[in-house]
Order: C-alpha cells, then sequence, then structure tokens
C-alpha cells in the first residue's frame, strides 16, 4: 500500500520554514546536527532521532553503518524529513541530500531506541560511545552511489515510485 502511510501533518506557519531548511539541505549547507560541532559542556543529542541523551547511553556509528541502512532512509522520511516528499514529490532534489549525508566525515551517537534500526557491532560501538570518540572504525564518507540506491529503494517502498534524478 505504498503512498498511504501516515505521514505527520504540517504544523500551522511552519511549511515556509521547513522549506528553507529542506533546500539549505539539499545545496549541502546544512549538515545534520553532528556530534563534532557540540560544545563540550552541550548535552549531546542522536543524531537520528535528535533527542538529548547521555553518551554512555548511545553507540557510535560510522558513516557507512548508518546511511546505507535501508531502516535509517525509511525513518528520516517518515519523521524529520516526513515533508520532503510533499515538497518535493518527485525527489528531484534528493541527490543532494544523499550526498551530504554520504559525505559526513564522523561518527554517529546513536541512542539506544534508534539503534535497533542498525546491525553492527554493539559492545565496540558502545566502548566508543563511552570514550565520546567521533572516530569510530570506518569512519570517513560513505560511498554515495551505494548510499544512492539504498535512499532510492526505500522513496520507491514508501510513495510508489523511484526519484526521478
Ligand atoms: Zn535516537
Amino acid at each position: 500500500m505504498f503512498g498511504k502511510k501516515q505521514r505527520e501533518p504540517f504544523e500551522e506557519g511552519n511549511f515556509e520554514e521547513m522549506r528553507d531548511d529542506l533546500l539549505e539541505i539539499g545545496a549541502g549547507k546544512v549538515a545534520p546536527r553532528k556530534i563534532h560541532e557540540l560544545e563540550r559542556s552541550e548535552a549531546p543529542v542522536c543524531d537520528v532521532c535528535n533527542k538529548k541523551m547521555n553518551w554512555e547511553d548511545g553507540y557510535v556509528l560510522s558513516t557507512n553503518q548508518v546511511v546505507t541502512t535501508e531502516a535509517y532512509w525509511e525513518f528520516a522520511f517518515t519523521h524529520q524529513w516526513a515533508y520532503y516528499h510533499d515538497l518535493d514529490p518527485d525527489g528531484v532534489s534528493l541527490a543532494l541530500i544523499v550526498q551530504n549525508q554520504a559525505n559526513q566525515s564522523t561518527g554517529w551517537l546513536v541512542c539506544e531506541k534508534c539503534s535497533k534500526l542498525f546491525d553492527f557491532d554493539r559492545e565496540l560501538a558502545k566502548k566508543h560511545a563511552k570514550m565520546h570518540s567521533t572516530a569510530p572504525p570506518g569512519s570517513g564518507p560513505a560511498n554515495s552511489q551505494l548510499v544512492a540506491s539504498v535512499a532510492a529503494k526505500v522513496w520507491k517502498k514508501l510513495y510508489g515510485e523511484y526519484p526521478k534524478w
């Protein structure tokens, strides 16, 4: 039943702001809030769901581990980017988002709940979280072709057609 997924309704007045955000993300100007950008005193947030968390309660994953996982894109398109398909139904600008996500060079801090989306070495990823490390093994940009194919597959699953990029 593609395209029937329940999505968050637009909050009144936020539409313009969200569109601006989308354009900035698409233009590669705004990376998702990443752990290396946080002040030491600031509480970190999960790089998937944006909820505040403690390092010790999370896991540090590489970009490759996150953005080549279908569940990550499905979560993103049904949560923080739930408005994306309405703004760009053909997914024309999706390539820019893919590129931006694939290019993240540092690790991703992921909360316990979001960690269930991924298949990874939990012991190792926990060790890096406890060390507040942003450079887990295999960190660095992911293969953007591979990431694009994963994102496109999820796009089709949710919306019934491949993006027209
Ligand atoms: Zn999370």
